[in-house]
């Protein structure tokens, strides 16, 4: 999304510089388009010529409403190609109109090709347990990444037919995979398509990479949990309610200094087993069944906070965890910037408040407020109760949500 149309050409004219030097619009292919919501219309590229020559002139501006051309550019002279507007438009528009997105660019990038033919007799692309699946929104690094293959077509505009279908069907999927041809992707502004786009390229990358090796990124790493594994449907929840509830406060042990060995070979001869607080079972089933997505953030590295919850007295309420956070990787949890990284990594940077935190520590709950997150402050058996004051927040005594 971009704020003005002037602003939406120009990010267009950049990011096609920027794309075309990382081999994803090269060869005149691929391309972006920014919407401006606030005009009713969108930004897009001329089909057909150099991505990385273009400037803010060369646009067409399309109406949001009814498909029209706003404004055209003006023909340059012999040998410029006659100018046309984007043959992919149809398909950039799905995502507009199916998804909400407001930016969607499509990339011709040999990674995306490659996945499709090594993937030849499948119709998804598929990945788990790489750092970067994080920035594909809605998704946790164990999180199981599905990506659609759709089958090309001679003429680009006679995709659209399966590409809808697809992006209907993979409700959880940013992307569409076309075989032999490249990707679309998009996001809810051009920020988190350009992110996302660059994530899943990455991705795209690391699964070839990988296959050259006979290492198959596909599959959950053998003697987890099979939470990475496990294909969910929920549907997210953004609309005034919680897409996501985080949480330091679900198990009654201290965090481990660290997990060694000892510990997991403590864990799985059954030797440990990790008190959780009462409350904890119950909102965990309480947050699946209205489709809210459940993060832990602890001090606990985020090996030690899987190995405690997949060995709960309650047993493994690991499955019911989408991803957790540490302060190695995200920040103290004192600190408002870590909050706005995990807002960021959850897709939700400009949905904070969609966001619920509980946390028994009053400096957590205000660094999280401060990022714009929600926060309850709760009363844990073994702190101290803290009086009733005006300048604080109140205590609940439980997950509460
Ligand atoms: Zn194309």
């Amino acid at each position: 999304m971009a704020a003005t149309v002037s602003e939406a050409k120009e990010l267009v004219s950049r990011l096609c510089q920027q794309f075309y030097s990382q081999g994803w619009v090269s060869g005149t292919g691929g391309g972006i388009s920014i919407r401006v919501p606030s005009k009713h219309c969108f930004v897009v590229a001329p089909s057909g010529v150099q991505k990385e020559r273009l400037s803010s002139e060369d646009m067409y501006v399309i109406s949001d409403v009814d498909g029209s051309v706003i404004e055209a550019p003006v023909q340059k002279p012999w040998p410029a190609r006659a100018v046309k507007c984007s043959e992919c438009l149809p398909l950039l528009t799905s995502a507009f109109e199916l998804r909400n997105a407001n930016a969607v660019l499509h990339s011709h990038s040999i990674e995306s090709v490659m996945v499709t033919l090594l993937e030849a007799d499948s119709t998804e692309f598929r990945c788990t347990n790489l750092e970067m699946i994080k920035g594909i929104k809605g998704h946790g690094y164990a999180d199981m990444l599905v990506v659609p293959i759709i089958e090309n077509t001679p003429r680009e505009h006679e995709l659209v037919h399966a590409l809808r279908k697809a992006i209907l069907k993979y409700p959880r999927s940013n992307a569409v995979l076309v075989r032999r041809h490249g990707v679309y992707i998009w996001g809810d502004d051009w920020i988190s398509a350009k992110t996302q786009a660059e994530c899943y390229h990455y991705l795209f990358q690391a699964y070839v990479e990988a296959r050259k090796f006979n290492i198959d990124v596909s599959k959950p790493l053998s003697g987890t949990s099979s939470a990475g594994g496990i294909k969910r449907k929920k549907s997210e929840k953004l609309n005034g309610g919680l897409a996501h509830a985080i949480s330091s406060q679900l198990t009654s042990t201290p965090d481990p200094p660290c997990a060694g060995l000892v510990w997991k070979r403590g864990f799985e001869v059954g030797d440990l087993s990790c008190p959780l607080f009462e409350d904890v079972p119950e909102a965990l089933r309480r947050w699946r069944s209205k489709g809210i997505k459940v993060y832990m953030y602890s001090s606990g590295s985020r090996y030690a906070q899987k190995l405690l919850l997949s060995h709960s007295m309650q047993g493994d309420v690991s499955l019911c965890i989408d991803g957790y956070f540490d302060v190695i990787n995200s920040g103290l949890k004192t600190e408002k910037s870590s909050f706005f990284d995990i807002a960021l990594t959850l897709g939700l940077y400009d949905k904070p408040s969609s966001i619920l935190f509980y946390t028994d520590t009053l400096s957590e709950y205000y660094a999280a407020t401060e990022a714009g997150w929600q926060a309850r402050w709760i009363y844990r058996l073994g702190n101290k109760r803290e009086e009733n004051s005006p300048n604080r927040p109140s205590q609940v005594e439980s997950l509460d949500y």
